[in-house]
């Protein structure tokens, strides 16, 4: 049997599932992306100055090496021209259905029918959602009647008005701080909203010159350097944030030299040194948001917003900011897995009521009562310190091996509640001991409960996953 395989979401995550299944000779393969092209959050976002803060030699997938990138830490566009090409070369865009927005999706006892938007049915054996976990832009309750344009950065338009704009930028996190220096000069002036100060270091950007192409073109197999030293970096910082006491104080120390040397005034430095853990919330590196707020032309608030009016924002202290322009850099509904997707499993239980305490799923992958449902980046899947594409790319490879246990004649796939149950504990106790526990962020919902990261290293993460035990799974539908 050729199992039917439907993919919710044409991103990162999507794109690898299929290609690994496509790449097992399984060729019954449909994507449902409800945007009009391929993309994830490489399509949504595309405000100034967005960027991997990730290296791409390690933000890019382990089977479709780029020799091409025009630097270590390459823009929005670049990212999205790669997915796009490497979906084309694998064989994966013709499979992906566009505008196909997914409302619903039914266990009926032997697949699963999904249901789109425009009235559409597709039955699968096995669904795969892969709609990623910053998806959907949240607006903040901030009451008002801002009279002038206001957008999400996740919702740039071209025409917005910028050059010679007061420009409000409400939040202080990744993409903030990217958007920011980038407009800085162009707008007569930006006040920027903090709530609470990020931790910062530095970004080790380069170019990636001529020759460096040419070798990669010639010597693919050169191209595990770079992606070995990121990885190396990449476990520095993850030790750090998971408990690391040695690369935490380097990592610290390091944050507080940038901060000395790029603030100059005491009392802005004073307002930018975070009160937070460091890695409670994503570190961000970045070599030019402490000099961006430096400028005369960019004043940071740290009074709480109260509400907008209609020419402005007016902070506790009763000031109103004047802005042309409000722009809300406030992140994103992560911690709603699944969000307008209506999943009904086994018996007639809807996936909301699994999920009524926060999202959980064996390994991030299966969910007991919902078989032959596999996420890609799905619950606690999340790494705030190494690449997500390597969390997705050995969930792929899992996906393949319960395809072909299905493909061999197994019944249905639904994860034992035990087993899953089991996981879930030790997640949860390990990540009630971690960093992320020390303040609010998108990685907690609002029980407070960490839903979206994984507690521990990316490599243990790939043990985990290595083999599927049948053990885990009753097969009897
Ligand atoms: P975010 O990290 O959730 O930051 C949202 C910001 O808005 C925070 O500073 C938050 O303040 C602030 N905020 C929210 N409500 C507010 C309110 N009512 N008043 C004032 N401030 C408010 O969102 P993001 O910057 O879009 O980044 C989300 C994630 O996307 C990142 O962590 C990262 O994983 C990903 N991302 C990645 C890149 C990249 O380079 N790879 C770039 C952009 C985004 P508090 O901090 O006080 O909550």
């Amino acid at each position: 049997m050729d199992p039917r395989i439907v993919i919710i979401g044409a991103g990162f995550g999507g794109v690898a599932a299929a290609a690994a299944l496509l790449e097992a000779g399984f060729d019954d393969v449909v994507l449902l992306e409800r945007a009009p092209s391929i993309g994830g959050v490489w399509r949504d976002n595309t405000y100034p100055g967005c960027a991997c803060d990730v290296p791409a030699p390690l933000y890019s997938y382990s089977f479709a090496p780029n020799p091409q990138w025009t630097r270590r830490f390459p823009a929005h566009d670049e990212i999205l021209a790669y997915l796009r090409r490497t979906a084309e070369t694998l064989g994966v865009a013709s499979r992906v259905r566009l505008n196909a927005d997914v409302t619903a999706a039914t266990w009926t006892g032997d697949r699963w029918l999904v249901s789109t938007r425009d009235g559409t049915v597709f039955e699968a054996d096995v669904l795969i959602p892969a709609v990623g976990q910053l998806g959907n832009p949240v607006l903040p309750p901030i009451p008002g009647t801002f009279a002038g344009p206001a957008v999400h950065t996740a919702r740039w338009r071209d025409d917005l008005p910028i050059d010679g704009a007061r420009i409000g930028v409400i939040g202080t996190g990744a993409s903030a701080i990217q958007l920011v220096p980038e407009i800085a000069g162009r707008a007569a002036h930006i006040t920027v909203f903090q709530r609470s100060a990020p931790w910062t270091l530095p970004r080790p950007d380069r170019r990636y010159g001529a020759g460096r192409h040419f070798a990669y073109s010639r010597v693919p197999a050169l191209m595990r350097l770079p992606r070995a030293g990121v990885w190396a970096m990449t476990v520095v910082t993850g030790r750090a944030v998971t408990g690391g006491r040695l690369a935490g104080a380097f990592l610290r120390t390091v944050s507080r030299a940038q901060r000395r040397l790029q603030v100059r005034d005491a009392q802005l430095r004073a307002q930018v040194t975070p009160e937070e853990p460091m890695g409670c919330k994503r570190v961000l590196f970045t070599n030019n948001w402490l000099p961006a707020l430096t400028r005369p032309d960019v004043t940071l608030v740290t009074d709480k917003v109260l509400e907008t009016t209609p020419s402005g924002v007016r902070t506790v202290d009763g000031t109103v900011h004047p802005c042309d322009l409000l722009v809300y850099a406030t992140g994103f509904a992560a911690t709603d897995f699944l969000a307008g997707i209506s999943v009904t499993g086994r018996d007639g239980r809807p996936l909301a009521r699994e999920w009524a305490t926060g999202a959980y799923a064996h390994l991030g992958l299966a969910v007991p009562g919902f078989p032959n449902l596999f996420l890609v980046y799905g619950p606690n899947t999340n790494s705030g310190n190494t690449s997500v594409l390597y969390f997705i790319e050995h969930q792929a490879a899992y996906i393949v091996q319960a395809v072909r246990r299905l493909a061999a004649g197994a019944g249905p796939l639904e994860v034992r509640r035990s087993v899953a149950a089991a996981f879930d504990g030790e997640v949860q106790r390990r990540l009630a001991r971690s960093v992320w526990t020390g303040c609010q962020s998108w990685y907690r919902n609002a029980a407070g409960r960490v839903v979206t990261n994984w507690p521990g290293m990316a490599a243990e993460y790939r043990r985990r996953v290595a083999r599927l035990r049948p053990s885990d799974y009753r097969s009897d539908g």
